[in-house]
């Protein structure tokens, strides 16, 4: 369930009128429901209530500071995958504490920046990764707690570019590994063991390959705890897929995902951390678009937006299908048309959808994706030139924009000509 509903004739985020966003920022902007991020942390924080646990939001999903400082306030830690993602979280007001660094090429860097500012743990992903900790750590005169990602070679049986979990992707060791790595990392100075951690892709669908991993990890724990190592916490990444389209099945709620966790390795007397990311962002998110042009091409009619493939590459990238709906409400009965929705960038593959029914759409009309709260403003670009989206979030009858558009005079003074170009 999300916050974006039809209230009088016209597409709402919470209480405010879709319009009166389009009107005050102008469009494509992104427009974000607080009820709706704070509704899904709150439905993982219930699932896991049988036991400890941190819900650690995955930051790369949508990583706005005001997203992360309404998730922080709400209890949430978060999950990060780098000094940026770190500084924004921290630029949020979330303590070092609550902070678990990911990701699977950590700079030196990157290292001394999140020790210095204090973090929860580090969740290595190899054994040159975890030489380099070591001596970052003994350096500074710190023990920084660790897991390892372990990969357990599990399909995910999701799209191929997210899924993280088989033995051919680039992420963990290989679970036969591990106790081998353990051992290394015990007798390694500055590094101190509290975990395992595992993460097997994004938009899962299915509950069953998590629990393949997790009673992998289970079987794991044992083993390490044999070995003589304090497995006091098991990191079980994120991954639960959202309905991107009205007309599907819907994927596992949090509660049976939680019930999941709890099946497989709720006896272990482990503190439970999870890194969910889209189902707390994804449609707790809009993509809001105006209609430049309709155009009639042969055999199909062409809807042209102010939105395009760098604004949300989701469909270019991984050919991810969006609901988009008239931000005014269609009269029912309409007759529907065929169109194919595209943005203005000079590529083919900026196209959103093809052959899509629509109600008949003009020149002016608005329109939202559904669904593009996660993993879109995030991966946005200036591509073309085009200045880079801007995000507002709704609470209530609130709005506010936590990102403006820059103007063309900002984008371009970025940049700078050498003198031996000459100076006119
Ligand atoms: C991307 C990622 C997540 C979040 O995945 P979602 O599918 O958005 O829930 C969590 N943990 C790690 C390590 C990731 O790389």
């Amino acid at each position: 369930m999300d916050h974006f509903l039809y209230r009088d004739g016209i597409l709402h985020a919470e209480d405010v009128p879709l319009t009166e966003i389009a009107r005050r920022v102008g469009t494509p902007v992104y427009v974000y429901s607080a009820a709706t991020l704070l509704r899904h942390y709150n439905l993982f924080d219930e699932a896991l209530a049988w036991g400890p646990h941190l819900v650690c939001y995955a930051v790369k999903a949508a990583s706005n500071i005001a997203i992360l400082k309404l998730l922080g306030d709400a209890g949430a830690g978060m999950d990060v995958v780098s000094e940026g993602e770190y500084r924004r979280a921290r630029a949020a007001g979330v303590p070092g504490e609550q902070i678990v660094f990911s990701g699977v090429g950590k700079t030196e860097a990157e290292m001394r920046h999140v020790l210095a500012g204090g973090v929860r743990q580090i969740n290595l992903e190899s054994e040159a990764e975890m030489r380099l900790l070591s001596r970052v750590a003994d350096e500074m005169g710190l023990e920084v707690p660790v897991t390892v990602r372990v990969n357990p070679d599990v399909d995910a049986k999701t799209h191929e570019k997210i899924a993280t979990g088989k033995s051919e992707n680039k992420f963990g060791i290989p679970i036969a590994k591990a106790r081998q790595v353990y051992a290394e990392i015990a007798a390694l100075p500055g590094l101190r063991v509290v975990g395992i951690d595992v993460h097997i892709g994004s938009q899962l669908t299915d509950l069953d390959p998590f629990r393949q991993a997790y009673a992998k990890v289970a079987d794991l724990t044992h083993a390490l705890r044999a070995d003589g190592h304090s497995i006091e916490r098991l990191d079980l990444g994120g991954g639960l897929g959202i309905p991107y389209a009205r007309s599907n099945l819907a994927p596992p709620v949090p509660l049976e995902y939680g019930q999941v966790i709890r099946d497989e390795v709720g006896d272990l007397g482990c503190e439970i951390e999870i890194e969910p990311g889209r189902l707390i962002a994804g449609n707790a998110g809009i993509l809001l678009a105006s209609t430049i042009f309709v155009k009639e091409g042969e055999g199909r009619d062409f809807l042209i937006l102010d939105a395009a493939m760098n604004d949300l590459i989701r469909p270019a990238m991984y050919g991810a299908h969006h609901d988009i709906v008239p931000v005014v409400e269609p009269a029912p009965g309409i007759d529907t048309r065929a169109y194919d929705i595209v943005g203005p960038v000079c590529e083919s593959g900026d196209t959103f959808a093809k052959g899509r029914d629509m109600v008949p759409l003009s020149a002016g009309d608005l329109v939202a994706f559904r669904s593009a709260g996660a993993y879109g403003a995030v991966m946005a670009s200036e591509y073309n030139a085009r200045p880079l989206i801007p995000e507002v979030l709704v609470q209530g009858e609130d709005h506010a924009i936590i990102r403006p558009r820059p103007s063309y005079d900002e984008m371009i003074s970025r940049e700078a000509i050498p003198h031996w170009l000459g100076d006119d």
